[in-house]
């Protein structure tokens, strides 16, 4: 089976084409950028998506050398996501698949990323650290669902890095901001203490972005200093909620995944904690841990074989779909 996905749930537009032993055929992604100093708006960016869609999906076939007639099977992102991205994306998977009368899957985002990481990660039932510019949560599968064991209170992670570089005044046009502080927390020295918030399995980082952009205002610290004691204070926050669920569900992997999975200081302090459980610790690739379209061809392979799939009347997106809301018959 030949399965085409299609990602775009929030700034990312992906075309991915994968069968079903795995073997990934096409990656296409194209990035909407929000003008110098802003957020995704989300009708810009779904004019995006809808403006490049026909050349992205024109590329996945190129670059797999595939033909419509090839596809078994069209999957699509229901949500969680920004609601005018998502519809973009329904609206075109309804059309490919009544028009090549092929079947549909309408998938759930975060469990499309943690099927994706067992596939290229080898894991075979990991607790997942999924952090992104839009969700944080650590999901691991417990009692035929995918249970969200801890997730943000308020902003995601890559959010609250996004906006404290914003406000710092850091740019640049090839590096994602979360990258940019990365760079300059390497040459911070000094850990100022700011506010570390946990409360039962759940974290909130707006509190924490109010006080650092605080702290920036007032001169007295230096960018490198506060952008090291941010991350230092956020990623501990993150690990310790993962090791709880580890702890937990005594599961033994773990596995980071979105676009803050590719924060090399991040990686380092989950894998000292996975070691120190003797669990197995995988980070993914770029290509494959940001938003791609690949990962939602994938789970619509995995709940195809399961015999799900979605009629066109309930093809309707869920800006707010939980993972926890899907029966998972597709795995033990
Ligand atoms: P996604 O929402 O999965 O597409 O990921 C985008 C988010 O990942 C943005 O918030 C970026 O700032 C963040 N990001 C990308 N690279 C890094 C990095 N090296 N460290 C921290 N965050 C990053
Ligand atoms: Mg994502």
């Amino acid at each position: 089976m030949i399965s085409l996905g299609i990602e775009c749930s929030a700034d990312k537009l992906g075309i991915g084409i994968i069968t079903s032993e795995g073997k990934v055929l096409s990656n296409v992604r194209k990035t909407y950028k929000p003008p110098y100093g802003s957020g995704i708006h989300p009708r810009e960016a779904s004019e995006f998506h809808a403006a490049n869609m026909a050349e992205a999906i024109n590329e996945a076939f190129k670059e797999s050398s595939m033909n419509p007639d090839d596809i078994d099977l069209i999957s699509f992102t229901k949500g969680p996501g920004l609601g005018p991205c998502l519809r973009i994306g329904a609206v075109t998977a309804r059309t490919l698949s009544l028009s090549l009368n092929k079947p549909l899957v309408a998938v759930n985002h975060p469990i499309a990323h943690v099927e994706i990481g067992r596939l290229v990660g080898k894991l075979d039932d990991p607790v997942v650290l999924y952090v992104s510019g839009g969700n944080t949560q650590v999901i691991a599968h417990s009692e035929g669902r995918y249970r969200v064991f801890g997730e943000t209170l308020d902003i995601p992670v890559g959010n609250c890095l996004d906006v404290f570089g914003r406000n710092a005044g850091l740019s640049d046009k090839k590096l994602p901001m979360g990258r940019v502080i990365e760079l300059e927390a390497l040459k911070g020295k000094n850990y100022i203490s700011i506010p570390y918030v946990i409360k039962g399995m759940d974290v909130s980082f707006s509190g924490i972005l109010t006080h650092v952009t605080k702290l920036l205002e007032n001169q007295r610290y230096s960018l490198q200093d506060l952008s090291y004691s941010l991350q230092e204070t956020i990623f501990a926050m993150l690990v310790e909620v993962t090791e709880r669920a580890l702890a937990h569900t005594k599961k033994s992997e773990v596995l980071v995944t979105g676009g803050v999975a590719s924060n090399n200081r991040l990686k380092q302090m989950l894998e000292e904690m996975a070691k120190s459980h003797s669990a197995t610790f995988r980070g993914l690739d770029a290509a494959l841990a940001l938003d791609n379209g690949v990962m939602i061809a994938w789970l619509g392979i995995l709940m195809k074989n399961a015999g799900i799939e979605t009629k066109i009347e309930d093809t309707r997106i869920n800006q707010h779909f939980r993972p926890e809301d899907v029966e998972v018959t597709w795995r033990l």
